[in-house]
């Protein structure tokens, strides 16, 4: 088999630059091991222009929401579904501290941040005691449909290979790379937290970090919005909501753990007025890194081996500006952004 274009891994990263790749009439194959517990799999899809307890702009985000907004679109219209949804965020202050910070920053008059007419509103479903500000356009990316969609479509292509890729069979050639009988011109690793042991990126500043979520049954609590009370919880389908999420920076697996249920489920018992019934409980590995930028491009020394990866807590904001302009790279030329192309790290990639 001859491809131009070898993909590892259909998370939202792989999805977006097969998607991509699809449009500018190139011919790729994707191999990809179905992990339930992707990164992509366990995220809620949420995206929040705002961050931190200063609640400041994220990275690039005007940038970012003008591309992805239309291009989630234009995704569920091909594969029939909606692939995105603003729902903005009703943000209940936690702490005094917090509801001071938000007040100062609508003084300072913040973008996205603003004031509720009606500051009763959710009495009825949620305990809150400070009240809440609201954030304005946030998004929920229906990664629920998007993933197995796409999957459909590869499958019926001929374009995905259900497997375990094993870096130990990849070969350099001549024209580009071999995987058994797979001649490609060239590998893209979009592989998530794996990416952090292949030989030809392990030196990338990797911050890898596991994140938990629970799913619960509730009925009652509005779909239109996403929640905020230390964690948020958001309506994935009917009556089906998805709280989280955690950070973990030392863990000794990637499996869910007692504590982060019995904490979460304290939360909800303080936070909700409703019933609700924990259904699932999730964990990843969230493919981070130390300065919070994605890791796009080829190697410095492997022309022919690329990796679009590195997207931390935003693979949903990230992936499809930046599979974009990556695949501008190679189609026209167009120069990735420096904060994101893996040149910025040739010295230790070169070592
Ligand atoms: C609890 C939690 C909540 C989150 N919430 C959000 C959120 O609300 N919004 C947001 O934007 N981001 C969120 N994130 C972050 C988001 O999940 C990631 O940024 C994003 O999913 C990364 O996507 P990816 O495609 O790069 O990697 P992944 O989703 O990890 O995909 C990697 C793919 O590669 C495949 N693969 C790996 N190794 C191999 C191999 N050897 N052979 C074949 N296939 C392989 C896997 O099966 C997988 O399909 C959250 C993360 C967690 C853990």
């Amino acid at each position: 088999m001859q491809v131009e274009f070898l993909i590892i891994g259909k998370g939202i990263s792989g999805t977006w630059l097969s998607y991509y790749l699809q449009k500018a009439n190139k011919s790729f194959l994707v191999v990809d091991n179905n992990q339930s517990n992707s990164a992509s799999r366990v995220a809620a899809g949420i995206i929040n222009p705002v961050t931190g307890r200063r609640i400041v702009k994220t990275w690039m985000i005007d940038e970012l929401l003008e591309f992805l907004v239309p291009a989630y679109k234009e995704l569920g219209n091909e594969l029939g579904i909606n692939a995105i949804e603003q729902k903005n965020l009703i943000d209940f202050h936690p702490t005094p501290q917090m509801k001071i910070a938000f007040d100062e920053r609508l003084n300072e008059n913040a973008e996205f941040l603003f004031q509720p007419t009606d500051n009763q509103q959710y009495l009825d479903i949620f305990n809150y005691d400070l009240g809440f500000g609201e954030v304005n356009p946030c998004y929920v990316v229906n990664l629920r449909e998007i993933l197995p969609a796409w999957r459909k479509k590869l499958l019926a292509n001929n374009q995905l290979s259900e497997e375990d890729f094993k870096i130990e069979e990849l070969k350099q050639t001549e024209t580009g790379v071999k995987y058994k009988n797979i001649n490609a011109a060239k590998i893209i690793f979009c592989d998530g937290s794996n990416s952090a042991q292949n030989p030809y990126f392990k030196t990338l500043p990797f911050a890898l970090n596991k994140g938990e979520a629970i799913f619960i049954e509730a009925a009652g609590i509005p779909s239109t919005h996403i929640f905020k009370k230390g964690m948020m919880l958001t309506s994935i389908e009917e009556n089906i909501y998805w709280i989280g999420a955690n950070y973990l920076w030392e863990f000794p697996d990637d499996k869910p753990t007692e504590q982060f249920r019995k904490q979460t489920e304290i939360l909800l018992m303080n936070w909700l007025k409703v019933p609700f019934k924990i259904i699932d409980h999730k964990a990843s590995i969230r493919p981070a890194n130390i300065e919070r930028r994605p890791f796009v491009g080829f190697h410095p020394g492997h022309k022919n081996i690329g990796i679009l990866n590195g997207m931390g807590t935003k693979g949903c904001s990230l992936a499809p500006y930046f599979a974009k302009q990556l695949v501008d790279d190679f189609i026209s030329g167009n120069e990735i952004l420096p904060e994101a192309d893996i040149k910025r790290f040739s010295k230790i990639l070169m070592r």
